[in-house]
């Protein structure tokens, strides 16, 4: 079965990119029918914090992420990296060397004048470890072929050959013993069962190195995916400016879980012409085969679009459950408080489908509740005062009335009235409706304002007229 991982370094909050090779690993779990697994990449003791590894847990689980079993931490696994060592060093594989911080910077000296990348020169492969100075702690290094080539067999790359005699004697123990990232990645991903390593591109390096060393270990190598990472709509690298934000950021801009994932996997992946496609299309469809060559181009309108086509595509109660879950991340959720739990539910489910035609993303749509939740009298937008001002408190005065009379509260009815009275005055409706919206939600845009009064029901209504009848 397919076992892929996320492997992210808690060394910052879940990132934009890091959700994107969180989600084609997930996805990929998802659509073989195997396990995505996460692994805490902790080794750096003074970078990894505490609230950056919760943040990143619960940015997955927010984005619907979820790994499949309880988190690995690559830390707490450094006796098992230097027991493979141990092994590496009987077989053969590795060995130790004593060269000083003054022989290295030599090495990297020379390389510089020569021109050409720095490189261990290997001149403690084969001495013998009686000739080690005495009180040094040596670090443990592989040996790794000197002639031919290391092939890395990329599904999204193609076959990346790395000749050996460019890969140097990696160091897989440090003179105090802790593991390099480089062991620990692969005896972690060997260790857990990892079948598909799925990753960002600035890893492909990398990956010609950690080949070497299965091969040292005798180990199947994962299938491997170098995604090509994401970039600005520039161009350039990927920057705050251009949405390089944690996850988190996006949670409180009001996007959707469901609209990220979507976003994010046709960053780098597409099926057909597909633009819009819900989570369960995705799992049926994706493959590693469709992932780009090219570096993807992050694009904040396309992201606010289909946020807002999937707002539209919600039910309404799980937009209510959304808000309401949401409201302490949103900055503007305060609106979401302001009365008891129970009738803020009662109102958005109601208002709901008016409400969520206009908004693109869930700060808008809170934005857009808040006449619901507004204290009498209402405050005003210059534009709506306006139009109170201008003869419209005459016409709120006079339909209100009419309103009492109704028997029934519901929209068609009190549509109903407002169209007979617009005729009987020979006004437009909008003329009628306008100093309507104005009194009962304080603005000049809201949804249909037949649905306003009915969503406020009988007595709020009658109030917020009543409060600018003339
Ligand atoms: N910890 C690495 C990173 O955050 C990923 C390592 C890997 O996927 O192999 O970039």
């Amino acid at each position: 079965a397919v076992v892929t991982r996320f492997a992210p370094s808690p060394t910052g909050f879940l990132h934009i990119g890091g959700a994107r090779t969180a989600l084609f690993n997930w996805l990929y779990a998802r659509a073989t029918g195997g396990k995505m697994l996460l692994r805490i990449e902790d080794t750096d003791r003074a970078r990894s914090t505490e609230p950056a590894v919760k943040a990143i847990i619960d940015g997955l689980d927010w984005m619907g992420l979820t790994a499949d079993e309880p988190p690995v931490s690559q830390y707490e696994r450094a006796a098992r990296h230097r027991e493979v060592v141990e092994e590496m060093l009987a077989k053969g594989e590795a060995y130790r060397c004593y060269a000083s911080q003054a022989e290295l910077e030599e090495m990297r000296e020379t390389a510089r004048a020569e021109k050409r990348p720095p490189r261990y020169d290997g001149r403690w492969r084969d001495r013998d470890p009686s000739e080690a100075p005495e009180g040094v702690k040596p670090v443990i290094r592989l040996r790794a072929p000197l002639e031919g080539e290391t092939i890395v067999h990329d599904k999204v790359q193609g076959d990346v050959r790395f000749p050996n005699k460019d890969l140097d004697d990696l160091v897989l123990l440090r003179s105090d013993g802790s593991p390099t990232y480089m062991l620990a990645v692969v005896v972690d991903d060997h260790d857990m069962g990892v079948t598909h390593i799925i990753r960002g591109d600035d890893h492909l390096t990398n990956a010609g190195r950690q080949t070497l060393i299965y091969k040292a270990m005798g180990w199947d190598v994962p299938v491997m995916a170098h995604i090509p990472l994401i970039h600005g709509a520039d161009g350039a690298k990927l920057s705050k400016r251009h949405g390089a934000l944690g996850i988190e950021a996006y949670q409180a801009m009001g996007y959707l879980p469901v609209a990220l994932r979507n976003y994010l996997v046709r960053l780098g992946w597409s099926h057909g012409d597909s633009e819009i496609i819900s989570t369960e299309e995705m799992i049926e469809w994706f493959d590693l085969g469709e992932i780009n060559k090219g570096a993807a181009r992050f694009d904040f309108a396309k992201l606010e679009a289909l946020n807002g086509h999937w707002i539209r595509r919600s039910d309404d109660a799980d937009l209510v459950d959304m808000l309401m879950a949401e409201r302490d991340v949103l900055p503007n959720g305060g609106i979401l408080k302001a009365r008891s739990d129970d009738e803020i539910r009662c109102k958005l489910t109601a208002a709901m489908p008016g409400l969520k035609e206009r908004a693109k993303t869930l700060l808008e749509l809170t934005e857009s509740t808040a006449y619901l939740f507004a204290d009498r009298p209402l405050s005003f937008e210059d534009k709506a005062a306006a139009i109170l001002d201008d003869g419209g408190r005459q016409i709120v005065g006079a339909l209100a009335k009419r309103f009492e009379a109704a028997p029934d509260w519901s929209a068609a009815e009190l549509e109903a009235i407002v169209r007979a009275y617009a005729e009987e005055n020979g006004l437009k409706l909008g003329k009628a409706a306008q100093p309507l919206r104005a009194a009962l939600t304080g603005r000049t845009t809201s949804p249909g304002v037949f649905d306003v009064l009915a969503v406020l029901g009988r007595d709020e209504s009658l109030a917020r007229l009543g409060d600018q009848s003339a």
